[in-house]
């Protein structure tokens, strides 16, 4: 792989049996990340090399990365688990698998089903501002150019709902078990006149350095380095951290001046978004800071709240969430229980317009605005001011029940 290519996240989304599998496997193969001799034989020879990297997944097993990899002219891409994976909220908000972009399937066949609505839904909530639409199975529909704009008209309005500008949405019917206008324009659509997958895919917007943020660098683990000292180690999320500059750690509340940053072993005088970084500050021992604390300037340090206004959406929860549920919220790499304090307006889950005043329970499928109260001071952003550290994922029973945002930080 070329070093030079900017690195992109890519998920792929959209209602069970669309071909999300069969459309990432034909990918890889046409963009020569995997060789025909590792497909299986038969009809779903593409859907396999995602189900075994999924199936490596669930086991917990580190998977080949190459196999997930794939390069367009201008970006090398890793394709991030689905939302149908049992952790991909967490890693998405958690910024493991953050996404920079999302290829949403649709069948033509089949049309808007409620999967399609929910990950666009939750698209939008976990911060994925690009997207690309698949119509697939085109084959299936005879190549129809009329139900193609039909369905073209249908998804428009639905992101145009929550959010998207559908104008700068690019849409290409294909068949991912074919492979029409995946890599090539397809003869069996020549009333298509715009650009294949592969092309939409190279001309999306590299993600923004969010540098002009304030510095923002949550804290993974602290290390006691001989000759060194106390080294918190961290991804900056926003912001630059700059050697000799005065830095506070919150909710731990000790501040102290930049002696050194490292990455990979070299010495940097500042770190921007992105980078990976061990830093040592003075004054600052192992014990006074710990994962889940945020570093930020004394001029700007992060916000600790101790309540919250939450947008969330619930995804799979086994009962009901009702006033004093207490979970575990994710949160960048914190992980803090919080009570919910009310429940304040339930939402329409495909458009996040209002449905009903003060609920008195949520389910499955809810989304709904809520005040939050954490057991303990957390550091939590407020989303319209810095997205990136405005997300959350609430775990209970060993999964993700809830996805959410901070929309307003009250106390
Ligand atoms: P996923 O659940 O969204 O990942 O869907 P899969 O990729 O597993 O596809 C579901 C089924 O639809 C499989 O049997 C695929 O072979 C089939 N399929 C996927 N894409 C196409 C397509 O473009 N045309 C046809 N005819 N079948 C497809």
């Amino acid at each position: 792989m070329a070093k030079d290519k900017t690195h992109m996240n890519l998920a792929f989304i959209g209602h069970v049996d669309h071909g999300k599998s069969t459309l990432v496997g034909h990918l890889l193969l046409l963009e020569g990340a995997i060789a025909e001799q590792q497909l299986d034989d038969g009809e779903d020879k593409f859907r396999f090399v995602m189900d075994k990297l999924g199936e490596e997944r669930e086991r917990g097993v580190t998977i080949d990365l190459a196999h997930a990899k794939f390069e367009t002219q201008k970006y090398e891409y890793t394709v991030v688990d689905c939302p149908g994976h049992r952790d991909f909220v967490k890693n998405m908000i958690t910024g493991a698998s953050q996404a920079d972009a999302a290829v949403l399937v649709v069948a033509a066949n089949d049309g808007i089903m409620p999967q399609t609505k929910e990950h666009i839904f939750l698209s939008k909530t976990l911060g994925i501002n690009q997207l690309i639409i698949a119509i697939n199975k085109m084959d299936v529909v005879d190549y129809s150019e009329d139900k193609y704009n039909e369905l073209k008209d249908e998804i428009s309005k639905l992101i145009a709902s929550v959010g998207f500008k559908p104008s700068e949405v690019p849409f290409i019917p294909v068949s991912a078990f074919e492979g029409d206008n995946i890599t090539e324009k397809s003869s069996n659509t020549p009333w298509y006149k715009g650009n294949t997958l592969v092309q939409e895919l190279d001309a999306l917007d590299e993600p923004d350095k969010p540098v002009d943020l304030p510095l923002r660098l949550p804290i993974q683990d602290v290390y006691s380095i001989t000759g060194v000292g106390t080294v918190p180690v961290g991804r900056v999320e926003t912001g630059v951290l700059n050697t000799a500059e005065n830095i506070a750690f919150e909710p731990a509340g000790v501040t102290g001046e930049v002696k050194s940053i490292e990455m990979h072993h070299e010495i940097l005088d500042k770190a921007e978004p992105g980078d990976n970084v061990g830093f040592n500050v003075r004054g600052v021992g192992k014990n006074d800071v710990k994962r889940g604390d945020v570093a930020g300037t004394t001029k700007n340090p992060p916000t600790v709240a101790k309540e919250f206004k939450a947008q969330i959406v619930v995804l799979q929860h086994p009962g009901v969430i009702t006033v004093g549920y207490t979970p575990v919220f994710h949160a960048h790499t914190a992980q803090i229980a919080c009570t919910f304090l009310s429940l304040d307006v339930k939402l329409d889950p495909a458009t996040g317009q209002p449905k009903e005043e003060n609920p008195d329970f949520l389910k499955t499928g809810d989304a709904a605005l809520v005040t939050i109260k954490p057991t303990k001071p957390m550091v939590i952003e407020n989303i319209k001011e810095i997205p990136h550290m405005g997300r959350f994922a609430i775990r209970d029973m060993g999964q993700t029940v809830a996805a959410g945002m901070c929309i307003d930080i009250t106390d």
